[in-house]
């Protein structure tokens, strides 16, 4: 299921995994089971019509997920996971301020292209409401590895660039798209203090690192440390088919009943059936500690050249 072949029956080993979305190979027949399962029962009906799909997925969710993080919104992307997200802050806290980083990746709608900061994924149309902070690059950055003096950054932000009250900060824990970047350590804990303290929510982009992908963790965000309080993933939790989700706390998902929230296909019964078969071949197979093997060789193989090599 590491596979793919070209037009000429050429084998390629796929270490791209379609930008990090075929979490558990392609094609698993246990995945595939699932949804023809589901579809042969009842493909489609709305979230508001809640069936067993749907919900035992979402407790499946919660349930890998910290402290009071247990409530769920499905969606058909990490665009609209990412939307929702930034959407519920807002709401939350009453400001309109968001504060992402630079080199981030977070979507292609109004609001996730404005917290994208990247130029090449940004067109030219009105982006309001965010500002990108330095980024913790350990690579490349000013500041090399030191989390805390990246981190101020988001404090000057706050106090300079705001009103002093911002609605949140979002990040991912790794940037994806942006070189698979890992953010220097002591960088998050140090910002989402600062973001709490202005009463903003602390928003984990896990689209790309969560779900068992560092080894490590589960999630992304677990290897700094923090508890965000809204969790946003997509790509891998379905394996190839289109869902994400956004999980966030009792309190803060409140917000959402001032009006109605409706997604017609997000988190509809054979998505929901296939990514709660995914959750399970990730366990079954013992998926996460696979990450932490294979990755560790690869990461020490890199580690080794680099110092063969001059850095760029
Ligand atoms: N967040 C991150 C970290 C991503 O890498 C991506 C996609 N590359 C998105 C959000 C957007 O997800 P989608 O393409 O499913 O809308």
């Amino acid at each position: 299921m590491q596979y793919l072949f070209d037009e000429d029956g050429r084998r390629y080993l796929d270490a791209f995994g379609g930008i990090a979305t075929i979490c558990c190979g392609h094609c698993h027949p246990e995945v595939i089971e699932a949804i023809i399962n589901q579809m042969k029962r009842l493909q489609h009906s709305t979230v508001l019509y809640l069936n067993h799909a749907i919900a035992d997925f979402a407790e499946a969710l919660a349930s890998k997920l910290p402290g009071d993080l247990k409530v769920v919104f499905f969606t058909n992307s990490g665009t609209e996971a990412n939307e929702l997200a930034l959407m519920i802050a807002r709401l939350y806290t009453g400001c309109h301020d968001i504060i992402s980083l630079r080199n981030a990746y977070h979507g292609n709608a109004a609001g996730t292209m404005g917290a994208t900061a990247q130029c090449n994924w940004k067109f030219n149309v009105i982006q309001s409401g965010v500002h990108h902070a330095l980024n913790p690059d350990q690579y490349r950055g000013i500041f090399g590895s030191d989390g805390e003096k990246y981190a101020k950054d988001v404090q000057e932000i706050i106090d300079f660039g705001t009103s002093g009250r911002v609605a949140g900060f979002i990040s991912e824990a790794i940037q994806g798209v942006g070189g698979i970047l890992e953010l220097a350590p002591g960088y998050l804990p140090s910002v989402y203090n600062s973001i709490k303290k202005a009463g903003g929510l602390c928003i984990a982009d896990e689209v790309q690192a969560g779900f068992a992908r560092t080894g490590s963790h589960f999630w992304g965000f677990e290897a700094h440390g923090v508890v965000p309080d809204i969790v946003t993933m997509a790509k891998g939790i379905g394996n190839g088919i289109p869902i994400g989700a956004v999980v966030t706390t009792p309190e803060i998902a409140q917000v959402l009943t001032r009006r109605s929230y409706f997604n017609t296909f997000g988190g509809n019964p054979v998505c929901t059936a296939g990514g709660h078969a995914v959750l399970k071949v990730l366990e079954k197979e013992k998926l996460q500690e696979n990450a932490l093997v294979v990755g560790s060789y690869l990461k020490d193989g890199l580690m080794a050249l680099k110092e063969k090599h001059e850095r760029r």
